[in-house]
């Protein structure tokens, strides 16, 4: 606290990321990093990139980019904006495109920084609760917007949940609400199947839909910085008046071509998403076995509890075996584990640990 900080300042709740530790030899299971890394295209650029020198600014537009993102989704470049993470691309969103004078709608259990993004640029939200079983219900948006509200966002798959909503029931969402733009942030997304679970194919034909992705989880490039959201190209000049009034160049010059080359190799993406799949089905069936409750997911992580065993324990009992997964101190969830799809050996290690633990 400081007399210098100013009235938002004092008033705001940052949202907390999952620890990055300094330890060697840590399982690290705690923020739905890809444990297979980025495609060797990427690093080959990347290299060449430095080679060049950085000397100069980057392209503000980042145009090979987009257009890479564009050709892998069979849109166009118009439709596409790119930011330095999707979370700075959601940061713009929250204020370009769902600031009105409605409240917002999103789940009350999702991903915490959507209500840090509303305190950051005062944007009223209200919290429609996941049914029993952990899932999005639309009839309670319905109920709770009528057809009015400031906007809709929620991951899907959700996060933490990993529980994927049918293409379906966003469809009904989106024509129960024309007036309001809803957001479908695809963090997850490729790992929902061998034929991917996006909405994009829908935003031919709805004006008010935007999807938000990243390459941080399926092209495993966290530590680049590059997120994307597609919609009709009104949406996206929406997004780009706001980048402008904030930072010209977001993305640098080994983004933008390391992140263009992460889209063109179709072949790594599709190997190492399926490989974590897999692994993801594998570690489900190991988790029940030892009397866990896993809700069904589509994600690159699994949200697990036991009922013999408090989730914040079971946290700290595993870290004390060198493994980290994360856990939120938060209603309805707090006997709950997130835990990220590592290597085949990565998830053994972490069900013999959690076998002794609960032995
Ligand atoms: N959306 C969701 C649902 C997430 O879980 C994350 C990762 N914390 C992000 C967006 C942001 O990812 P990034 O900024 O790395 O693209």
């Amino acid at each position: 606290m400081s007399k210098f900080w100013s009235n938002l300042v004092h008033s705001l709740t940052p949202y907390v990321p999952g620890e990055q530790p300094k330890l060697a030899n840590l399982v690290k299971l705690n923020t739905n990093e890809n444990p297979y890394g980025p495609s060797p295209k990427v690093l080959n650029v990347l290299r060449e990139e430095v080679g060049d020198g950085l000397r100069l600014y980057p392209d503000p537009n980042a145009q090979s980019l987009k257009q890479a993102i564009a050709s892998f989704h069979g849109i166009a470049a118009e439709q596409v904006f790119v930011g330095n993470g999707s979370d700075e691309v959601l940061a713009h969103v929250f204020l370009a495109l769902l600031k009105h004078k409605r409240p917002i709608l999103f789940p009350d259990v999702t991903y915490s920084f959507y209500p840090v993004y509303c305190g950051l640029y005062g944007i009223a939200y209200v919290t429609v609760p996941l049914s029993e079983s952990y899932e999005i219900e639309v009839d309670d948006y319905l109920k709770v917007s009528g057809g009015q509200c400031g906007g809709i966002i929620f991951p899907n798959p959700n996060a933490p949940t990993g529980c994927l909503l049918a293409l379906a029931e966003i469809e009904r969402l989106l024509e129960a609400n024309p007036e309001s733009v809803v957001v479908i942030d695809e963090a997850y997304v490729d790992f929902g199947g061998q034929a991917i679970p996006s909405s994009i194919p829908l935003i031919a034909r709805y004006p008010n839909l935007l999807v938000v992705q990243t390459l941080s989880k399926s092209r495993a490039l966290a530590g680049l910085r590059v997120g994307y959201a597609i919609g009709q190209s009104d949406l996206i000049e929406a997004l780009e008046r706001v980048k402008n009034s904030f930072n010209s160049y977001p993305l640098g010059r080994l983004a933008i071509a390391g992140g263009a080359a992460a889209m063109a190799d179709r072949a790594h993406f599709d190997r190492t998403r399926l490989a974590i799949i897999a692994s993801r089905e594998t570690l489900t069936l190991s988790l029940k076995e030892l009397g866990f409750e896993v809700l069904p997911s589509k994600a690159n992580f699994i949200f697990a509890r036991h009922p013999g065993k408090d989730g914040e324990e079971l946290a700290l009992a595993l870290r004390q075996r060198g493994i980290i997964v994360r856990h939120f101190k938060l209603p309805r969830i707090a006997q709950f584990l997130r835990i990220t799809v590592g290597t085949d050996d990565q998830c053994l290690a972490l069900v013999a640990a959690l076998a002794e633990i609960l032995s």
